[in-house]
């Protein structure tokens, strides 16, 4: 899915227009207005052109991001949106690749390669738009839901713990973990710019209330909760990263952790100049030492 505008052709790149002419078909008032906000000033604090930048989704309603940017786009199949990006960036390491898409895509359906994603390092960004619901299927409880939350399919509480998004990414070894809430679009767009100017897998976990479906966690709700990281943490120390994620007090916004190692895209191109397959000589070489 392209919908590169004719409009960016000749457009001087500081005069991008991030919005694609795809009419935005979620709820009025709903978190992810903000986010979708914070990502095109993101983009426009980065100037970076739309034919270099791809935005994969899986499915849910914040799935449909792809559809409202100017740029490429990835809609995928549920929770699979972080191998489609892993595999966009291996092949073409010069994209960028960000990565968009909800709780439950991202924390049930898709939570089994995340750890993977991680471990590899790929330089893209991935933000999960954080309701605690299902909103497409039209309100279930997700796996950020709290315990005892009610819904349709709870109707007598939700019986499951909820994870933590934060002490997940720490725990499995991301090398950028922050979090930021949609209701504070420019703040987050800072976030994202230095997410995205992150070398290696950076996450981004954004508060994004559901006004349709989910009457608990709403913009009311956080503004008494919200707090900023204390200035004097030290975003070196996971530990200490842990610490904040468990804090029941205050949801605390801002980067948690961040440590440099070498990407996926480095640890590949290391491997290439190890293999030396230019003569049917070596080629036989390879061969001799594994038959
Ligand atoms: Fe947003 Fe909820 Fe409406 Fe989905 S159901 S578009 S998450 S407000």
């Amino acid at each position: 899915m392209s919908k590169l505008g004719a409009s960016t052709e000749h457009a001087p790149i500081e005069k991008i227009n991030y919005k694609s002419d795809v009419k935005v078909t979620w709820c009025p008032g709903c978190g992810d207005f903000g986010v979708l906000s914070a990502v095109y000033k993101a983009f426009g604090m980065k100037g970076w052109n739309p034919k270099d930048l791809v935005i994969v989704s899986g499915i849910g309603c914040s799935s449909r991001i792809p559809y409202f940017i100017n740029s490429y786009g990835f809609h995928g199949v549920h929770g699979r949106a972080l191998p489609i990006s892993v595999g966009l960036k291996v092949s073409n390491p010069r994209l960028k690749v960000v990565v968009l898409g909800g709780d439950g895509d991202g924390f049930s359906i898709g939570a089994g390669h995340f750890p993977h994603a991680v471990r590899r390092n790929p330089n893209i960004t991935y933000i999960i738009m954080d309701n605690s619901i299902y909103g497409l299927t039209k309100g279930q409880s997700s796996p950020t839901s709290t315990y005892e939350f009610v819904t349709k399919a709870t109707p007598y509480g939700n019986i499951e713990d909820p994870i933590n998004p934060m002490a997940f990414a720490l725990v499995y070894g991301a090398s950028f973990v922050a979090k930021g809430f949609s209701g504070k679009a420019n703040d987050l767009a800072d976030l994202f710019v230095k997410a995205f100017d992150h070398p290696g897998f950076s996450f981004v976990n954004v508060l994004s209330p559901c006004p349709t479906f989910n009457k608990i966690d709403t913009f009311r709700y956080y503004a008494d909760r919200l707090a900023t990281i204390p200035e004097e943490h030290d975003v070196s120390d996971r530990v200490k990263a842990l610490e904040i994620a468990y804090r029941s007090d205050k949801h605390y916004m801002g980067v948690y952790y961040r440590d440099f190692r070498p990407t996926l895209e480095e640890r590949l191109a290391g491997v290439r100049s190890k293999v030396h397959m230019d003569t049917e000589e070596e080629i036989e070489d390879l061969l001799a030492r594994f038959s």
